[in-house]
């Protein structure tokens, strides 16, 4: 698939999730948020839903909590123009309230998408909803900081971010991790700098198995 083909079928997602009526998550809000960044990134992080911001401007992590992402993405010499970011629900939910499980299930085709169209080679989950989503029943306090490999990419779990906002001792811990994530990053520039060709190249497994899930 060219850079072009992956443009075009990004935008045509976009355009799907502003309109989406899956769920009943789009009543009330002001705009779908399916996510932002480059297509050809390295790293996609995934976080939990839109908040009251990222509804009215339809971008991921607008808010207090996309400020601190920002602090936590410069601790890996990453800014949020190096990666995607997106969510597991592309609407906000009512209140910031958690995503039921059958908003999730409705949502997770999209995803699915983003992860077959960007081909991160590194997925970072951002709270327990996004773990859940990639490793379900997975305990985010046992997997915190650490790296996974899962359909031939790595999975890099953290505490989300806006939890550090409501508890101090969160903050320290998302650094500490995101250091580790740095290190790792450093052992493997490999997942840093590719291209769609070059990885088409490395990457030999059909559209289906590139899927996460
Ligand atoms: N929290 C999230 O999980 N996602 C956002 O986009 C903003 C806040």
């Amino acid at each position: 698939m060219t850079a072009g083909d992956v443009a075009d079928q990004m935008e045509r997602l976009n355009d799907e999730v502003e309109h989406c009526t899956r769920c009943e998550l789009h009543c009330n809000t002001t705009h779908g948020v399916p996510g932002e960044g480059p297509f050809d990134a390295s790293i996609m992080l995934v976080g939990e839903g839109p908040g009251f911001n990222e509804d009215k401007q339809g971008r991921p992590f607008v808010g207090a909590a996309g400020r601190f992402l920002e602090e936590l993405l410069a601790v890996a010499g990453l800014t949020r123009r190096k990666v995607y970011i997106t969510n597991v629900v592309k609407h906000r939910p009512p209140n910031n309230r958690d995503p039921q499980p059958h908003e999730l299930a409705a949502c997770r085709p999209y995803l699915e998408r983003q992860i077959a169209l960007i081909r991160p080679r590194v997925v970072v989950t951002l709270g327990r909803h996004s773990l859940g989503t990639f490793c379900p029943g997975t305990m985010i306090s046992k997997v915190h900081g650490q790296v996974h490999e899962q359909s031939g990419r790595h999975l890099f779990h953290l505490y989300h971010p806006a939890a550090a906002l409501h508890q101090e001792r969160l903050r320290q811990t998302l650094l500490d991790d995101m250091s580790t994530l740095a290190d790792f990053l450093r052992r493997e520039p490999d997942g840093l700098e590719h291209d769609h060709a070059e990885r088409a190249d490395l990457d030999s497994d059909s559209p289906e198995q590139l899927s996460l899930f």
